[in-house]
């Protein structure tokens, strides 16, 4: 297979996780901006990112977003990817920043489900709430994109949800090119085995680009899964913590990136440039 250029994503902080369980995980803005600049050095070309008040908490205060916005153009010209999922706000209130804080791309979730985090020591659930998005707010969501001209990236946690883009399709409202997220590994979503991301990249629409999103530790696996099957990859310190063996905390975002594009040119592969990744993703 000849090389081609793979765009490396990088999620910087999430939501979820906080700095007792990840001291190098990045709360304020001129933080996320400087590990923003860190995983663009490393070689990643959008970064994926959710706000925090500086105590650490889920934020989606818009000041907050255009800091961030601001703070991310002092550094690098990486391209800005911002989370619109999240359980008790509203839609209206978590596309705020995508009409005044325009990202070049935003996430769209796709579908409903339930979402947990299990315990098999314990034998019980430590976390469990529905992740609420249903087509109604898929479309508040989508159409905010394209009035401030944000392309969406949808993000699948499960197969039914990507059929979820054929009405939408259908209505005129979701125009290719058409970008993917196979988000594999939240207990209520998919499982992470490489059947199943198999099976999700064979039942994409024609002509659609995407990306893996493993969670936790099972990402570098799928992530070189991904990379035999023609998709591009996602790391960071939203979604998995450790470098590839499983056992070493990263010491930041630029870390998992410098090994996410060892593993893209073990392939016989290298990282997309920025003007690469514009073009394939068809932002300008
Ligand atoms: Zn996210």
């Amino acid at each position: 297979m000849a090389s081609k250029p793979i765009i490396v994503s990088c999620a910087l902080t999430g939501a979820a996780t906080d700095r007792r369980q990840c001291p190098v995980l990045p709360y304020t803005p001129a933080e996320i901006a400087d590990e923003a600049k860190r995983a663009y050095d490393a070689g990643a070309t959008i970064v994926h990112i959710h706000a925090r008040e500086d105590d650490g908490k889920p934020s989606w205060r818009l000041p907050i977003f255009q800091a961030i916005k601001e703070e991310v153009r002092k550094r690098c010209p990486v391209l800005l990817n911002f989370s619109t999922g999240g359980i008790g706000n509203t839609i209206v209130e978590r596309t705020e920043q995508v009409e005044h804080a325009t990202p070049e791309i935003a996430a769209l979730n796709m579908g409903s489900m339930n979402y947990a985090i299990y315990s098999s020591t314990k034998k019980k659930f430590l976390m469990e709430a529905i992740f609420e998005n249903p087509f109604k707010d898929i479309i508040t969501a989508l159409t905010r994109m394209q009035k401030a001209g944000v392309m969406p990236e949808m993000e699948c946690f499960d197969a039914g949800h990507i059929s979820n883009a054929d009405p939408l399709i259908d209505m005129g409202l979701l125009k290719a090119p058409f970008h993917f997220s196979l988000v594999m590994g939240v207990t209520g979503g998919i499982a992470a085995t490489p059947k199943h991301l198999k099976f999700m990249s064979e039942i994409l629409p024609p002509g659609s680009t995407w990306q893996v999103i493993g969670i936790s530790r099972e990402q570098w696996m799928l992530c070189d899964e991904a990379l035999k099957l023609g998709g591009n990859i996602r790391v960071g310190l939203e979604d998995n913590f450790y470098l590839p063996d499983g056992k070493t905390m990263a010491k930041g975002n630029g870390e998992l990136v410098e090994h996410a594009v060892k593993l893209v040119e073990r392939h016989g592969h290298r990282a997309a440039t920025l003007e690469e990744t514009r073009r394939l993703m068809g932002v300008h």
